[in-house]
């Protein structure tokens, strides 16, 4: 299928040929598909909200039970958010005539838990929310906890699900540093990011350009190596807002917890900005 983000990507290898940045001109029906028009926002402000997994009851911190899921994507509607498209967003990013409504917030899934099957996907498709999972394909059909290739296969082709990399095996960058020798150490997250770009892509179709940091842990060299494998931005967990003052390799997300509810909730969503952390700066939370 043709996605905006197909279109972006496509005007930016030309833009790269050229040896410059150009402007991108990008059919209007193709950068509307789907999105309300609205004038370019030079200060977009979108929250990212990051869930893990899902259930009737909350058995750790990063469980959200699919009652308060429901609750959530209720006050969305009712407040008039519209959940756009993750890739909507970076190629809103990149260029700011790739217009997004107003209040748009956008939805992921770190780590491909079998609730995301299970609970999750019933409730988007009911109420038809787009949603992002970064998933390490290592776990999948795998890992007793994972979700399966064809329950992947199933939710990408509902059209509401997108898949990208979320490294091969999830492993924490920091331990690797200090265990393997600097050649090894590049070679190894090199591995981490260019082999599930390779499976999700022959496996799902589409194309694989984003990349949630395993822990939030991201610095420069990582940040250097995942643009020379191919993607174009890449997501933390430090929470605030997307804005055009961030890094697109270091895009922050917010955790959401079952106790997001109500006015927490609602805060979330509209609070004000922290200032951004250094693009540098390891973060592991
Ligand atoms: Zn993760």
């Amino acid at each position: 299928m043709f996605s905006l983000a197909d279109a972006w990507l496509a005007a930016v290898d030309t833009c790269r040929l050229l040896g410059r940045l150009l402007p991108v001109a990008v059919p209007a029906a193709v950068l509307l598909a789907g999105v309300p028009a609205r004038a370019a926002d030079p200060a977009l402000h979108v929250p990212i909200l990051l869930y893990h997994r899902f259930g009737p009851t909350v058995t750790d911190e990063m469980t959200v039970t699919t009652r308060v899921v429901e609750g959530q994507l209720q006050t969305l509607q009712a407040r008039g958010h519209q959940v756009v498209r993750l890739q909507d967003l970076v190629a809103s990013l990149q260029n700011a005539q790739a217009m997004l409504p107003d209040r748009a917030v956008v939805l992921t899934v770190d780590d491909g838990h079998r609730s995301v099957y299970t609970d999750l996907f019933p409730l988007i498709t009911r109420l038809r929310v787009p949603v992002t999972l970064f998933i390490y394909p290592s776990a999948i059909s795998n890992a007793s906890y994972a979700l399966t290739w064809e329950q992947l296969a199933e939710m990408k082709a509902s059209g509401l699900v997108d898949i990208q990399s979320h490294t091969f095996w999830h492993p924490n960058f920091n331990v690797e540093r200090r265990r393997l020798a600097p050649e090894a150490y590049q070679r190894f997250v090199q591995d981490q990011l260019t082999r599930p770009k390779a499976i999700l892509e022959q496996r799902m179709g589409g194309k694989v350009d984003l990349l949630a940091w395993p822990f939030g842990i991201y610095d420069a060299d990582l940040m250097r190596w995942a643009s020379a494998a191919g993607y174009v931005a890449a997501f933390s967990i430090e929470r605030r807002a997307v804005t055009r003052a961030e890094n697109p390799m270091a895009l922050p997300r917010y955790i959401v917890t079952d106790a997001d509810r109500g006015v927490r909730f609602e805060t979330l969503l509209s609070g004000p900005n922290q200032q951004p952390a250094t693009n540098t700066k390891a973060v592991q939370k």
